[in-house]
Order: C-alpha cells, then structure tokens, then sequence
C-alpha cells in the first residue's frame, strides 16, 4: 500500500517496513524482538503490517536501540533514498550532534501541538543524560 507524503500513514508505514528489514537482518523472528524489547507479539506485527498501528516515539526509540539502528535509518524511505531532509540536532550537554529526518520531526511537531506544546520535539541524547534539541531551529 502506498500513502501520500502529506499523510501521516505514509510515515509509520516507512518505519515499519524499516523495523521489519533490520529485524530480519539481526535474524530475529516478529517473537523474538517483542520479547526482547517486552512488548506483545500483535503490537510488533502490527508495526510491520501495511496495516500498521501508530506508535509512541518512546516506542521507535526503544526499537531502534535494541536493534541497534539509528532512528534516522528506521525512517529512510528505501523507495525513495535522496528524497529526505534531515534537521541537526545538538546535544545541550555534550555537544553530540544528530541528523533527524524532517518527516519524523513535523509529525512529533504535530503531536506536541495538539497536546498544546508549542516547542518543537526534543530527543535523548545517546551519549549522555542530556537533551538533543534543534541545532538552528530556522531550517524548519
Ligand atoms: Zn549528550
């Protein structure tokens, strides 16, 4: 199934085909990442199937910890490779620098919104306890 970039679908339906590539390159079954990661077999199938389920970004950062990918990779449309903007994030603490998909971005963007949060999305940082935040806000 194909989704409009404009739709939000179009994103979760990316990552899970992504979730389920990395998956199968580690050589786990849809059993073995749900209880590696402690989640239940339908919500990982549901993840991968074209009739995806949405989920928390919580849940895409656990997922991509413990297959051992970069968030921004789970989010690489394979279809289309040279088609991603990218926003740096910066580390307040350390300085570590990241590159997050503008897609993954504008989404959460929506999310905070709706929750009446007016600042953009927010990340941990892999390195240390600090916050990944948006290197030059005026890309967006
Ligand atoms: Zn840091």
């Amino acid at each position: 199934m194909e989704f409009k970039k404009e739709d939000e679908n179009y994103i979760y339906s990316v990552i899970g085909k992504n979730i389920k590539k990395y998956r199968k390159l580690k050589g786990w079954t849809q059993e073995k990442l749900a209880e590696e990661i402690n989640y239940s077999l339908s919500f990982i199938s549901g993840i991968e199937s074209e009739y995806h389920q949405t989920f928390s970004l919580g849940a895409l950062w656990r997922i991509s910890q413990i297959l051992g990918v970069d968030l921004a990779k789970l989010c690489e449309d394979a279809s289309k490779p040279h088609n991603i903007k990218y926003i740096t994030y910066r580390c307040s603490s350390c300085g570590l620098e990241n590159k997050m998909p503008i897609e993954v971005i504008k989404h959460y963007e929506e999310i905070y919104k709706i929750a009446g949060n007016k600042n953009l999305p927010t990340f941990n940082c892999t390195n240390c306890d600090g916050e990944l935040k948006p290197a030059n806000p005026m890309e967006f």
